[in-house]
This record gives C-alpha cells, sequence and structure tokens, in this order.
C-alpha cells in the first residue's frame, strides 16, 4: 500500500521514553508491518509533573530555555542522520494544565519544533487554545483525548467544530485501538476539515508501533486517510514570524 504513514508520538530518554532517537528510528525503519515515511519526536517540553516548582517568568526561561535547545539539536542531527531513509519531526508535548498560564512565553521558544501536542486539556482549556491557535508558529494538536471523558458535557459536533475553527489536530492513538469504542466521535471527524494524525506515545514498549497498522486501516475506512497533518520541518534559527503555520500542507494549511 502505497501511502504514507507517519508515528508523530514518541518519547526518549529526553523524558521519559526508554528508547533512544536512533532506537525509535530504527525499529519505525525496520517494521514489516507498516511502511513508515517518517516519525515525529515528542519529549515532554516545559513543566512536567517531575519538573521543580517554577515561581516566575524569569525563572522559567532560565531553567527551560536551555533544555529546550538541547533537545532540539539532538533531533535536528538525528534528522540529518536518517535523511533519506526516514523523515524526522521534532515535535514536543506540552503537559496544558501546568503551562496553561505561560503559553506566551512558551510560543517565542518552539524555533525548530515542527508541532506540539497537548495533553490534558479539558473544555475550558481548548476554548481557550482555540481563541490563541493562530499564535503559534507550527501546527497544534490533542494528545491521546478521548472526547466523551475528556469533554463530558459538551457536545461532540462542539469539539469537532472548534477543532475545525481553530485548525487543532487530532491524534488517533494506538491506545484507543479497537477503535469501534470509538466510532461515533470518528465518524463526525471525517466531516469536517480537522487533520488527524496516529500516535502510539511510545515510552518503553515498542510493539505498540505495529499497531500504527490498524489505525490506518482504520482512518482509511472512514475517509481520514487523506486528512493527515503534515508537519513540515522548521529551521531552529528562523524568526518566530518568518515560519507561519502555513507550513502544514493539508487540512491544516493556514493560507488556504
Ligand atoms: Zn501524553
Ligand atoms: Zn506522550
Amino acid at each position: 500500500m502505497d501511502r504514507s504513514v507517519y508515528n508523530l508520538h514518541n518519547h526518549t530518554p529526553f523524558s521519559h521514553g526508554a528508547y533512544t532517537i536512533d532506537e525509535l528510528c530504527a525499529a519505525h525503519h525496520a517494521c514489516e508491518d507498516v511502511e513508515f515515511a517518517g516519525i515525529g519526536i515528542t519529549d515532554h517540553l516545559f513543566c512536567t509533573p517531575s519538573s521543580r516548582e517554577i515561581r516566575s517568568e524569569r525563572e522559567f526561561d532560565r531553567v527551560f530555555a536551555r533544555e529546550t535547545r538541547n533537545y532540539i539539536d539532538a533531533v535536528h542531527q538525528a534528522r540529518r542522520r536518517w535523511a533519506g531513509k526516514l523523515q524526522v519531526f521534532c515535535g514536543c508535548e506540552i503537559n496544558w494544565p501546568l503551562n496553561k498560564d505561560k503559553l506566551d512565553l512558551i510560543r517565542t521558544r518552539l524555533n525548530g519544533i515542527d508541532y506540539v501536542l497537548f495533553e490534558f486539556i479539558d473544555w475550558a482549556g481548548l476554548t481557550q487554545l482555540a481563541n490563541q491557535a493562530r499564535r503559534w508558529p507550527c501546527p497544534i494538536g490533542l494528545a491521546h483525548t478521548d472526547v466523551r471523558r475528556q469533554f463530558p458535557t459538551t457536545s461532540m459536533d462542539q469539539v469537532v467544530r472548534t477543532l475545525a475553527n481553530a485548525r487543532i489536530f487530532y491524534e488517533v492513538n494506538v491506545a484507543f485501538l479497537p477503535l469501534d469504542q470509538h466510532a461515533q466521535w470518528l465518524s463526525i471527524l471525517p466531516n469536517h476539515r480537522v487533520a488527524v494524525s496516529i500516535g502510539t506515545d511510545t515510552h518503553d514498549d515498542l510493539s505498540c508501533i505495529a499497531q500504527v497498522r490498524d489505525v490506518a486501516d482504520y482512518l482509511d475506512s472512514v475517509g481520514l486517510g487523506e486528512k493527515y497533518v503534515r508537519p513540515q520541518p522548521r529551521d531552529a534559527a528562523a524568526a518566530p514570524s518568518s515560519s507561519g503555520r502555513g507550513a502544514c500542507a493539508t487540512a491544516n494549511n493556514r493560507s488556504a
């Protein structure tokens, strides 16, 4: 099957994954069940439950600016090593509750980050994010979000319209398999301009990589196979204003 499949959610020892970037790349490259065109590394950046408490914006910047740069450098180096074999994107995962008050600062520290996954966002958070979505320098999406559980008092229709209007993409995580459990949501999505990604949230078990096959087959079957988000590699040195979200090729294309 000649489709471009990407797994855009993987952790390395930079946050709490067990496998290095190269080990993850090798595992995807060697996978016999899925022909991967590329992968995304999405380690946790900025505040996490295990980071120490940050009291001021200045302290936030001092603590996280350097480690963010180191992370981006490491992923960009791996991108060069794997060029021609596997595309390597430099994403990140951000804990919404712990960082929602620092987003103005975080947005200025994302040079070289190709896309952002937010986790643990609630409905109030999603509306806040949607209102500022156009100010982000790269595509933004929701990680492993079970819509019914995470937005229990909001209709799926309202959720999907919010994602579509703000061009926020939606990750279908292999942890949701079998996807029949999510059939209601996944039958609404194709009717709206919402881009999707596939993610495994790889930590210490590489067997999840082959499960991407089942997700991709399901997404094909419901008409979402044409709606994958296509992040674009962003130069680490680019000024924040010079690289807009229009760099995204499909449904997330802001310049369209
Ligand atoms: Zn997560
Ligand atoms: Zn994750």
